[in-house]
This record gives structure tokens, sequence and C-alpha cells, in this order.
């Protein structure tokens, strides 16, 4: 048993639905308890301290914040090293940007190389669980994998199904896509804490027997994630809508091909209507809400109180190389400011959520991370109010864990994660 002390905040419901008092738990002066790497209790510190066992050890991060790892909804491990490339809206951006660097994964030593960086850029973030794409290649999958069990992370991947509009170098087809999924899930899903995600790039680079074969995939493994893109560029949706002129919405293409359910996650989703949104509800279908990518590509605003006022589960996604940050608190800040054009607010406890209790609800998830009640996973990162200059002027200036955190969300950066904790054990950086 061990147990850490510092302020301790967890949200138990969605904070823009609940009272305060309903939605989160906030002790200053807090202790998270842990034993055999899941929470045993969080709670006052004064309370708590005094019922551990002589031999437990406590670690002392008093001043700092102690908040559930952050969850990542939706990214591309392969796009790390093109995060913040010039100029293009999504479509051209595959092109100049995306497929080149995909490509470079045809070699394994290379796709291993970037899983390994990529998995201690999200550690060094704060972030322990993430629903990532791959590419094409198998072996993408399979690093990313390995790259994340080394580190005992709860993470679900898959290797990227494509067979049309795209270069000849990133194609698979209907059968081998199929059978390497297929053998990707034996492998991976269920493996310790491994989830295997069918991840269709999206509709416009698949054929219709590539996507029947992925609603078969999908039939066969009901527990396995399903991973892709929806409605995020007006030309996109322009597209599909002459490529499926049978199909009601671009979201009607996957129902379709029954890869719209329990476990579905949908990156973007910014041009729907109400009838996809109850749609999306009744069939169990998540959001990732991507504000950093949505802004740099240009492609639109996620309507956060329309999708939730449907029932939908949302949770926050960095869609790096698209989105510019790989920090589940910058892009609660472009999320906020998403939401002030659209003239609603986003509060800070509410952006936590998005990061932590609602990504794990929308991962389907939420019965083992996202926040602190017992028997949870015990991921949680700790985060420094002073890990800049800045930073310490402005949180030491703070009124209230709001305020703080609201500061933190806009101005922090990885100077201000302490450290970040998987099942209860620090987590290495090896650079
Ligand atoms: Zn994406």
């Amino acid at each position: 048993m061990r147990a850490f002390r510092a302020s301790v905040l967890h949200c138990l419901a969605d904070p823009g639905e609940k009272s305060d008092r309903a939605a989160f738990e906030y002790f200053d002066d807090g202790l998270l308890v842990v034993e055999d790497g899941h929470v045993a209790d969080a709670g006052p510190a004064d309370e708590l301290v005094g019922k551990m066992p002589a031999d437990a050890e406590v670690f002392d991060f008093t001043g700092k914040l102690i908040v559930p790892g952050f969850i990542d909804c939706h990214v591309h491990f392969p796009q790390l090293d093109i995060i913040g490339s010039f100029g293009a809206q999504l479509l051209d951006w595959l092109n100049q940007y995306a497929y080149p660097a995909e490509m470079k994964f045809a070699d394994p030593d290379y796709a291993r190389d970037v899983a390994r960086a990529f998995v201690n850029e999200l550690l060094r973030n704060g972030t322990t669980t993430a629903l990532v794409f791959g590419t094409v290649h198998t072996h993408s999958a399979d690093a990313i994998f390995e790259a994340a069990s080394a580190k005992g992370m709860r993470l679900v991947a898959g290797k990227v199904l494509m067979d049309s509009n795209c270069p000849e170098a990133l194609r698979d087809d209907p059968q081998t896509g199929y059978t390497e999924s297929k053998s990707l899930i034996e492998r991976w899903h269920g493996n310790g804490r491994l989830g295997y995600a069918i991840t269709p790039r999206f509709a416009l680079t698949s054929s219709r027997e590539q996507l029947e074969a992925t609603g078969r995939l999908a039939a066969e493994y009901p527990d396995v994630w399903i991973h892709t893109h929806l409605a995020e560029n007006h030309d996109e949706v322009e597209q599909i809508a002459r490529q499926f002129p049978d199909s009601r919405s671009y979201l009607d293409v996957y129902d379709r091909y029954e890869l719209l359910r329990a476990r579905a996650v949908f990156a973007h989703c910014l041009h729907m209507d109400d009838e996809d949104r109850a749609t999306m509800a009744s069939k169990g279908g998540a959001a990732a809400f991507c504000p950093t990518s949505n802004l740099f590509l240009g492609s639109g605003l996620f309507d956060l109180p329309a999708m939730r006022a449907a029932g939908i589960r949302c949770g926050l996604g960095t869609d790096v190389g698209g989105g510019t940050s790989l920090s589940l608190l910058a892009t609660a800040s472009e999320a906020y400011k998403v939401l002030h054009l659209q003239e609603h607010a986003l509060p800070a406890t509410r952006a936590l959520y998005l990061a932590t209790l609602g990504a794990a609800e929308a991962l389907y998830l939420g019965d083992k991370i996202g926040n602190f009640a017992p028997g949870k996973e015990a991921d949680f990162v700790v985060l420094d109010f002073a890990g800049s200059p800045l930073t310490a002027r402005r949180t030491a200036a703070a009124q209230s864990i709001e305020e703080k955190l609201f500061a933190l969300m806009t101005l922090a950066d990885d100077r201000n994660v302490a450290s970040t904790w998987v099942m209860g054990e620090k987590a290495e950086n090896e650079d």
C-alpha cells in the first residue's frame, strides 16, 4: 500500500450537467491511497493518514495537484514528426504531410523508434491512456502495443484500413486488411491492459468492399473498438456525398456498414445535423473533440453543448499531427476558445472531465479509469503549479481550485507535469 499527499481533484460526473458539488471532489490537503495498483481511497489527508498501515509508503507532494491520468481519445503516433506542418487543409494535408510520413513506417525498426518516442511524449504530458492510429502496416500496431506494454499503460490502437484514394504504398485490400486486423486482435486485444481498435482511416479511403469486410470483422468482435474520422472538413463531406449518394449523411455511411455502435469512436464530428446526433447517441457512438487540430487545419468548430444535449459520449483528442500539442491541458485551453467562439463557456472542471472521466466514458473504460473511485486503476498525474515562473505567479494569485486549474489549462506545458504514475508506479522517461 502507498499513499500520495497533495491537493486531489477528480470528477464524478460532467460538471456541465451537474452542480459542482455532485460533479467533482476536491481535497485541498488530500490523500490518494493506492493498493496493488488500484485506488483504495481518496479523501482528506487528516482523515485518512491515521488509517494507513505503519509500513505504508507515503509520498509527500504537498503544494502540488493530483488529478487522474489524462486520456487522449484520438491521436496518430506515426504523425509525431510532422506536427506543426504549414498551410494545408485536411485533404491536401494528408497528401503533402501525413502520407509521406506514414510511408516511412514500411521499416519496422523506424516504427518501433517512433512508437517509443511517442509513448514517452504521452507520459511527459501526463497522458496515461490513448486511442491511437497506426499506419496501414501491421507492424505499426505491434510497435505501439509493445511500447505501451513496456510502460504498463492502458492503450487502444489499431492498424489503418485503407484501400483507395491514397498512395499505392499505403494500400491494403479488403481481404488483407481483414486478415491482418484479425490477427492483431487475436494477438493484442485483452493482452494485459491493451485493446484493439478496428481502424478504417475514413470513408473516403475505403472501398465499399473494404467497408463491408470491416463491418463483418466488427460483428465478429463486439467488444473491440472501432476508430475512425467523421465530418471533419467541408470538402471531405462533399466528396463523401458524391462517393456515397445513397447515404443520408456521412455518419449514415458508417451506420450502413455496421460501424456505428458502442465502442465506436469518431474523431471530429464537426458537420453533423440533429438527426445524426440522435442516431449516434442511440447507437452508443462516441465523439473525440480535437480542438487544436480543428483550428490548425481550419476544419470547423465542435458543438459540445449540442453533442452532450443529444446524449453523446465526448472526450478530448489531441489528433497529433493535425493537432498541435500532445498536452491535454493545452488541448483543453483550445477547447475553451472553440466554445467561446460559439458563445459558450468551458469551465476548467468540465475541461478536466473531458480529459479524464468523460474520455474514459467515451472509450467505454469508465469502470477502469477516469477518476479515483475505489477499485479503479491508479493512473494519475502530479501537476506542479510552480512548474514555470508564470504559472507560479498566476496560481498563487488564484482564489479557488477552479481558478487555479483554469490558469494551468491556459498556461501549462510539460514543465507543469511533475510526474506521471501508471498503476501506482512512477513512469520513468528514457530520454
Ligand atoms: Zn485524426
